[in-house]
């Protein structure tokens, strides 16, 4: 194919063979900007590159002083260049002396020059440099020269992929701390350590290969990626009007004509002849569309830029061939994957041998994906910032999973110093594990009973490792989560009988399943909720299904003949719902045993208690329920209305405050005075303060994770309650917002184990 105009190509042509050479990377800029500057006929042509994080420093220039390289600094958003930096919106300026941002460097010797344009530097959709060109006359930049400079800086957003010319300290967003330690800092969601590589859970788009010459292959490999993208965008509307009804057809609609929109593909063949490959070319035009887009004041138009954004990416990823997370690639062995949030049935994905953890930018402890990792007992840290999402893959990674911190390619001293760590947690491990056989007894005698949550076959492990005397909540749904179909009856029956038989003995109460929320199952698709939390979940979807709970409870039943079925259902709202759940449990066993098939020796129905209505219905509850399991983690974000997935309220309340605990006790005294057994079973539980304000006001049972019975177990063997009862009373009748502190305070105290 004939190119149409030769100039670009020659640009592109020159490009190439330095960008390809063996030079060093300062080296290969120094000679870009030369290369630009007579291409274009421009006094000055200038590359700057960001630092640090918010810091623009001069790296090349034709033109300037050259004493100003590395010397000429500004702040990310000060003067033209900080500004095209901070928007990442190109500037073309015939008089740029009289725009109010321009600012004058001396040292650069830039006060003659009048007429500038400044195209950012973008990799991966962030802007890691601006690209500058300058005349002395007052010149209009063409749209074509605009779109040459753009590209030539998208090229030389590669020389920053190899680390050479900026290290990684310099393109990430953590903190940088004085002796030059790059680190984040975040929460622990699951406790343990990690030393490996990063993995990103989603793998960015790095395109490496810009520059092709062989525009046939190019426009094929285009021909191709768009019949993919066409292809998905066709099973996306299918699939929308099956399970949403078309609620999100408009924007797909947006999505098709796009697509199918010829100047689009025309200009993305016109820059692949021009010499790009075709993922470059792909990204060439949407830095092109974007910087356009963003400078209309048509809102209608701005808000398609972020479908078009969509768009682009989606083609890019068709041509990279990289659809789909890490978890279907071969993953290093020690992987540490990064992610900004996952679902639980996304960890579940993972190879459980290489996974070594997972960071997250947003995340919450109370998450399924939070609850899943402990459950794996794979080191999850959360909230630690955007800048994680810029890590480098492959990069050596530690993850401090007790004091919540990650470090990026760390020093030897701080090796050193994390594997001290690891060590000492062995020894405390180890400790743990002596205890397993001592009675879980307070030092003013009060017996407490420990047993454990799980959801997965390991947890009994976990339960006959750390002496727990059963299970208190084994959450069903986990098994539906990474199940593609429904699972059938006889395969449900058969686990639930194997996790019965590991159990050996010790009781096991098994919830019926808990879907919708952030549980996603992928066999029952349902419509997007504006509040899933608040939403169809739960028993509410067994109601509305009623033979998915009947097949379960037909399986739990077969799996417990000859032995106690204990059972509870999730997310009951109302007496009558728990009295038409046992009706349905009561049905099933009629018919079991009119069908003459072995029956469990007795069956225990109780139900959680994690929707504040049912608290204020205890007097009408209590006598129908054989047992109850407070789930803490629903009852507190409805109690406080606040999104237990949400980080930005993660700290916002309490749990360990007078109303929560107040409303805990007063469960307490209801159950005690109905003579019902009361369990605990949610996160506050398994952390020693939380399990500590627990005992105080009354509780003697809790279930929690497995790697939290150690070191719970060691706290109340250090326990006196009676000691701590009149300051809990005291404390319970004040307005404090949280009464963290004081606990904390009175087990420093009193030497009670928190850690
Ligand atoms: C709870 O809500 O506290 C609970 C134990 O259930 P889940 O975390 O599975 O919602
Ligand atoms: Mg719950």
């Amino acid at each position: 194919m004939n190119p149409v105009n030769n100039a670009p190509r020659l640009l592109m042509r020159q490009l190439h063979e330095i960008m390809a050479s063996a030079d060093a990377a300062e080296e290969r800029l120094n000679k870009v900007v030369h290369l630009v500057a007579i291409n274009m006929v421009v006094e000055v042509c200038s590359a700057y590159f960001v630092r640090g994080g918010d810091v623009l420093e001069l790296f090349a220039t034709e033109g300037l002083k050259s004493e100003a390289v590395h010397i000429t600094k500004l702040r990310v958003g000060q003067g033209l260049v900080g500004l095209v930096a901070s928007t990442g919106v190109s500037l073309n300026l015939s008089d740029a002396q009289s725009h109010p941002k321009f600012v004058y460097l001396p040292e650069t010797g830039e006060e003659i020059y009048k007429s500038l344009m400044a195209v950012p530097i973008l990799r991966v959709g962030k802007v890691v440099g601006v690209l500058v060109v300058q005349n002395k006359t007052s010149r209009q930049y063409s749209e074509e020269e605009e779109e040459a400079l753009q590209t030539v800086a998208m090229v030389l957003a590669e020389l920053v992929v190899g680390g050479e010319l900026l290290n990684q300290q310099d393109q990430n967003e953590g903190i940088v701390d004085k002796a030059g330690i790059m680190r984040f800092e975040g929460l622990v969601f699951a406790e343990g350590f990690a030393e490996g590589v990063v993995v990103m859970h989603e793998p960015k788009l790095e395109i490496l290969d810009h520059l092709s010459e062989d525009y046939d292959l190019q426009l094929k490999r285009l021909d191709r990626g768009f019949e993919r993208l066409l292809r998905q965008i066709d099973e996306m509307m299918s699939a929308e009007d099956v399970i949403h009804h078309g609620e999100h057809r408009e924007i797909l609609d947006v999505y098709k004509l796009f697509a199918h929109d010829k100047g689009w593909r025309t200009k993305i063949e016109t820059a692949i002849e021009g010499g790009l490959t075709a993922e470059a070319a792909v990204e060439k035009i949407q830095i092109e569309n974007r910087s356009k887009m963003m400078k209309t004041n048509d809102p209608y138009l701005r808000e398609r830029l972020s479908d078009l954004d969509d768009l682009a990416y989606r083609l890019i990823r068709h041509l990279m061939g990289k659809a789909g997370t890490a978890a279907s690639i071969n993953l290093p062995d020690n992987s540490v994957v990064v992610a900004q949030n996952m679902g639980p049935a996304e960890l579940l994905d993972y190879d459980r041998e290489k996974l070594k953890a997972v960071i997250l930018q947003e995340g919450s402890s109370t998450s399924h994906v939070a609850i899943v990792a402990r459950a794996l007992g794979i080191p999850m840290v959360g909230q630690l910032g955007e800048g994680i999402l810029d890590l480098e893959e492959n990069v050596q990674i530690i993850v401090h999973g007790l004091d919540g911190e990650v470090y990026i390619s760390p020093p030897p001293d701080i090796l050193e110093s994390y594997r001290d760590n690891i060590a000492a947690r062995a020894k405390l491990l180890a400790r743990y594990d002596d205890m397993r056989d001592k009675p879980v007894i307070t030092k003013d005698g009060v017996e407490v009973e420990l047993v454990i949550n799980g959801g997965l076959a390991m947890d009994i492990e976990g339960m006959h490792r750390t002496g727990a005397t059963g299970v208190g909540l084994f959450r069903t749904e986990f098994q539906f989560m990474i199940s593609e179909t429904l699972p059938r009856i006889h395969p449900q029956a058969e686990f639930y009988k194997s996790i019965i038989d590991a159990a050996d003995g010790k009781p096991v109460t098994f919830r019926t399943l808990d879907i919708g929320g952030d549980k996603e199952v992928s066999f029952l698709k349902r419509e997007k909720e504006v509040n899933p939390a608040l939403g169809w979940r739960a028993i509410r979807i067994a109601f509305d299904r009623p033979a998915l709970l009947r097949y379960q409870l037909r399986a739990l039943i077969t799996a417990a003949a000859g032995t106690t079925l204990n059972v509870m259902f999730p997310m009951i709202t109302d007496v009558s719902e728990f009295k038409f759940a046992k009706e349905i449990l009561k049905r099933e066993l009629d018919r079991h045993r009119k069908n003459n098939r072995p029956m469990p020796k007795d069956v225990k129905v109780g139900t959680m208690l994690e929707v504040p209505s049912l608290v204020w219905q205890l007097d009408n509850l209590l006598p129908n329920v054989d047992f109850i399991s407070i789930g803490s983690n629903d009852l507190m974000q409805f109690f406080f209305a606040s999104d237990r997935e949400n980080p930005k309220l993660n700290k916002r309340y309490d749990t360990l405050s007078p109303p929560a605990l107040t409303m805990l006790q007063f469960i307490v005294k209801k159950c005690d005075e109905y003579n019902v057994p009361l369990t605990l079973c949610g996160e506050i539980g398994g952390k020693s303060i939380g399990a500590m304000a627990l005992l105080a006001i009354g509780y003697r049972r809790l279930s929690i994770a497995p790697a939290a019975i150690g070191p719970v177990k060691m706290m109340i063997r250090s326990l006196d309650i009676s000691s701590l009862e009149p300051l809990m009373n005291d404390l319970l009748s004040r307005s404090d917002q949280s009464i963290r502190g004081q606990l904390i305070q009175f087990a420093k105290d009193n030497d009670v184990r928190i850690q």
